[in-house]
C-alpha cells in the first residue's frame, strides 16, 4: 500500500513509540530534577497505552509505509515486561527495523531476553565517560560503569549498539575524543547529536551548540574520516568512517543543518498522542480513538489524515519562530 504523504510530500516510514515518561535519570537536559521530582505527576498506568494498543496501532502503520520503529520512554526499560511488546512487534511481518533508544542503566539485566523476543539494535545515550561527569549529566548517583555494563551485555546477546552523545559547549567538550577513542576500540558507532532546544526546561542557547562541523574538526587532527553514502533516504546522521577499518562515526545536524525535508518520522507518546514533530505542541488523540471501539480501517485513516495535514519544519524555521510551550522529550520519546 502506498501511504499518505504530508503537505510538503513526505512520507511515514518511521515511528517512535514511548512506553513510559518515566525515567531513572534526572538529567538536566530533559528531565530536571527540580521540574521532575517528588511532587511531579507521572501519567498513571490507566493512561498508558497496553502493548495491545500500542501494536494495533504499529500495525496500521505498517499499512501506511512505517517500517521502522524504536522504543523509547522516558526509559524504555523502567516498562514492566517490555520484551512482550517487543515479542507482539516482531510479529509484524512488514516491520524491517525494530530498535530501543535507552541509557543503558537496567540493559544488563534484560539484553538477552530482549534479543529473544525479537529486538533488533539499541541505541545508549552516553554523554560521558568521565563518572564524575556522567553522574553530573544523568542527575545520579550511578556510576557510568553500570551503562557500560549493559553496553557490554547487549553485545553479547547479539544487539548491535550504536551511542548517541549529546555534546554542549563548555559542559562535555572534552569527551568527545575519549569517546571515539572507546567506541573505536569497543566496535561502536558513535553519532554526536548537536545540542537541541527540547522540551522546556534545558536552558538551550546558541551559544551551547557545538556545531558538528566543529565536532567533527576536532575528531580529524586525530582520525582522519571519510563520508559514507547514507543508506537511505531521510538518513537523520551524515555518516563517516575511518579509513583505518575502526567503524563509523555520525554527526546529526539538527541546529546547524537542519534536515525536515527528509523528516519521515511520526512518534507515538505513552499515553497515545500521535505527534509529527519533537517540538510540536501537541498530539493527535489516538488512545481516545482506540477505547472508542473505531476499527483498523478508521484507524489507519485517522492516522492518514493527521500525517496528510503535517506541514512541520520547527528546526528549518527555528531562528524565526515565536518561543512556545513544547511537549517534553521526557513524554515524546526523543
Ligand atoms: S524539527 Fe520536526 S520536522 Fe524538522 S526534522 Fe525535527 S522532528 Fe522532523
Amino acid at each position: 500500500m502506498t501511504g499518505p504523504r504530508d503537505l510538503l510530500g513526505r512520507r511515514l516510514r518511521d515511528v517512535r513509540v514511548s512506553v513510559t515518561d518515566r525515567c531513572n535519570f534526572r538529567c538536566p537536559y530533559c528531565m530536571p530534577r527540580e521540574v521532575f521530582g517528588e511532587a511531579h505527576r507521572f501519567l498513571p498506568k490507566s493512561e498508558i497505552l497496553s502493548f495491545e494498543e500500542i501494536a494495533r496501532v504499529v500495525a496500521v502503520m505498517c499499512d501506511l509505509g512505517v517500517r521502522k520503529v524504536r522504543l523509547t520512554g522516558g526509559e524504555p526499560l523502567l516498562r514492566r515486561e517490555l520484551r512482550q511488546l517487543v515479542r507482539r512487534l516482531a510479529g509484524i511481518a512488514a516491520l524491517e527495523d525494530l530498535a530501543m533508544t535507552t541509557n543503558g542503566l537496567l540493559l544488563a539485566a534484560s539484553a538477552q531476553a530482549l534479543k529473544d523476543a525479537g529486538l533488533h539494535r539499541v541505541t545508549v545515550s552516553l554523554d560521558a565517560l568521565d563518572d564524575p561527569l556522567f553522574r553530573r549529566l544523568s542527575g545520579t548517583d550511578r556510576p557510568v560503569d553500570h551503562v557500560l555494563e549493559g553496553i557490554g551485555a547487549a553485545c553479547c546477546a547479539g544487539l548491535p549498539v550504536k551511542i548517541n552523545c549529546v555534546i554542549q559547549r563548555g559542559v562535555n567538550e572534552d569527551q568527545i575524543l575519549p569517546l571515539a577513542e572507546w567506541c573505536r576500540e569497543e566496535g561502536h558507532t558513535l553519532r554526536f547529536i548537536e545540542y537541541m532546544d527540547v522540551g522546556n526546561h534545558n536552558r538551550w542557547h546558541t551559544a551551547s551548540v557545538v556545531p558538528a562541523a566543529e565536532i567533527r574538526a576536532r575528531l580529524e587532527d586525530v582520525y582522519p574520516l571519510e563520508a559514507v553514502d547514507a543508506a537511505v533516504r531521510g538518513e537523520v546522521a551524515r555518516r563517516y568512517r575511518y579509513p583505518d577499518g575502526a567503524g563509523e562515526v555520525g554527526f546529526v545536524t539538527s541546529i546547524s543543518e537542519p534536515f525536515c525535508r527528509d523528516c519521515h518520522r511520526a512518534r507515538l507518546t505513552a499515553d497515545g498522542k500521535l505527534v509529527t514533530c519533537l517540538f510540536a505542541e501537541n498530539g493527535a488523540d489516538v488512545r481516545a480513538f482506540l477505547r472508542s471501539g473505531g476499527s483498523d480501517d478508521e484507524l489507519r485513516n485517522f492516522v492518514a489524515k493527521v500525517w496528510s495535514r503535517r506541514d512541520d519544519r520547527y528546526s528549518e524555521l527555528r531562528a524565526a519562530t515565536q518561543p512556545r510551550r513544547k511537549i517534553e522529550m521526557s513524554y515524546v520519546g526523543g
